[in-house]
């Protein structure tokens, strides 16, 4: 019997758009023919040889126990902060009044540096310095940029930071403590997104933004793949899901893809529904207007930092899985996104960022609207920890004045 390692199975690159294939091996953003997504392709009937269910089993935990559906050849070039295989956590509390008993929180808040962006930036990063990238520049709303000057550290690579000036305070201090370079921009992300694609050509940094290159997707994508293995081997009917960029969306639709074609997972699939912010919703817009592209959102306001994105490269990709799942897209507005904060932590005891209590106030409104039902299995995905939110978000949780001794 041939020796097989455990090593990525990964084969090339395919356009998302035009189908064309790219060297995998090469370093590559968006597709050279027609300036759209690159999605990684596997060899699964190789990594079927040593990815089983049992081998995963036995494997140390984390996100890279998926190494052969994961972009990185060599062990020696991943950097991890221990991200990954976060809890599935029932919440029979939160969804007692109405009557659902199958109700779950996917608490991506436990991620190293708060979020689920942590298993995004450990993929691109760790493969990025596999094909020689030494230094990196992202522009950010805060979570992804914290995540980069992490994993940035952790691998002793210089990395480059481009924010809105009113990020909130604390992203930017997360930053500076991972020593990273960071530049305040009076602007949105997308100001800041035009500024690293200048720098990054004539300083030569790799540029990270979200799915402009095509491992953050990977790494985010095995949110996926731990909710089909924590659910024995089957799907949720319903994912709720903040979307900003919409890498986690796309990831995890990409991972059922793969599932199905390895024999883990049947062609079930659940509704995939995206929550936006009614201060920031493009694909929303975009799903209830029937196009298929998002036009940018003017003036953008939202306390959920991570769902202010305008314009996002991969619409057309969030849009399809929203369409082919069967789901549909919503706007919650700020108030509801505390007053879901305040049942969430009370009732269940998980301080949830205000992206990922956007989709428990999107749940609650699609029960009223018999859209989703109550003996379903629903999942909210707590994509960070409401740690790391200013003070402005929490203001209206009273705090009683302190007694005398
Ligand atoms: C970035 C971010 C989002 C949006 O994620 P995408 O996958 O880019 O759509 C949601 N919640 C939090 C906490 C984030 O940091
Ligand atoms: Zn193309």
């Amino acid at each position: 019997m041939r020796a097989v390692a455990e090593t990525s199975a990964l084969s090339h690159l395919e356009c998302s758009a035009c189908q064309k294939r790219w060297d995998a091996n090469a370093l590559q953003t968006l597709c050279r023919s027609c300036n759209k997504v690159l999605l990684a392709r596997y060899n699964l009937a190789l990594a079927k040889e040593t990815l089983t269910k049992e081998s995963l089993a036995q494997r140390p935990r984390g996100m890279w126990r998926w190494r052969e559906l994961l972009p990185v050849r060599e062990e020696q070039h991943i950097v991890t902060l221990g991200e990954g295989d976060t809890p599935l956590l029932p919440a029979p509390r939160l969804g007692s009044p109405f009557g659902c008993k199958r109700l779950f929180i996917k608490d991506e808040g436990l991620n190293p540096t708060g979020s689920f962006k942590a298993r995004g930036i450990s993929a691109a990063v760790s493969r990025a310095i596999e094909l020689g990238v030494r230094e990196m520049a992202i522009p950010t709303a805060g979570n992804a940029g914290s995540a980069l000057a992490a994993y940035g550290a952790r691998a002793g690579l210089t990395t480059h930071l481009f924010m809105p000036e009113d990020t909130p305070e604390l992203n930017k201090k997360e930053g500076a403590i991972y020593g990273a370079q960071i530049t305040l921009v009076r602007g949105l992300i997308n100001d800041c997104g035009a500024l690293v694609r200048d720098r990054a050509q004539k300083r030569g940094w790799f540029d990270v933004s979200t799915l402009k290159e095509p491992y953050r997707a990977e790494g985010k994508k095995t949110m996926g793949l731990e909710l089909a293995e924590q659910f024995g081997w089957d799907v949720p009917d319903v994912i709720i899901y903040p979307t900003g960029g919409g890498t986690g969306i796309i990831g995890i639709w990409k991972a059922f893809e793969e599932l199905e074609e390895l024999g883990f997972i049947g062609p079930r699939r659940p509704r995939m529904i995206s929550v936006q912010a009614a201060g920031c919703a493009p694909i929303v817009r975009a799903f209830l207007h029937g196009l298929d592209h998002a036009p940018p959102w003017q003036n953008a306001w939202t306390l959920a930092s991570g769902l202010r994105v305008p314009g996002a490269v991969a619409d057309y990709l969030i849009l399809s899985v929203i369409r082919k799942s069967a789901g549909t897209a919503l706007t919650v507005t700020d108030d509801e996104i505390l007053e879901a904060m305040r049942e969430i932590g009370a009732r269940e005891g998980v301080f949830a960022a205000p992206e990922g209590a956007a989709t428990w106030a999107a749940a609650k409104r699609l029960l009223m609207d018999k859209v989703i039902h109550r003996d379903e299995r629903i999942v909210l995905m707590n994509t960070g920890t409401g740690l790391k939110y200013p003070e402005q978000v929490t203001a209206s949780f009273p705090v009683e004045d302190p007694i005398g001794a």
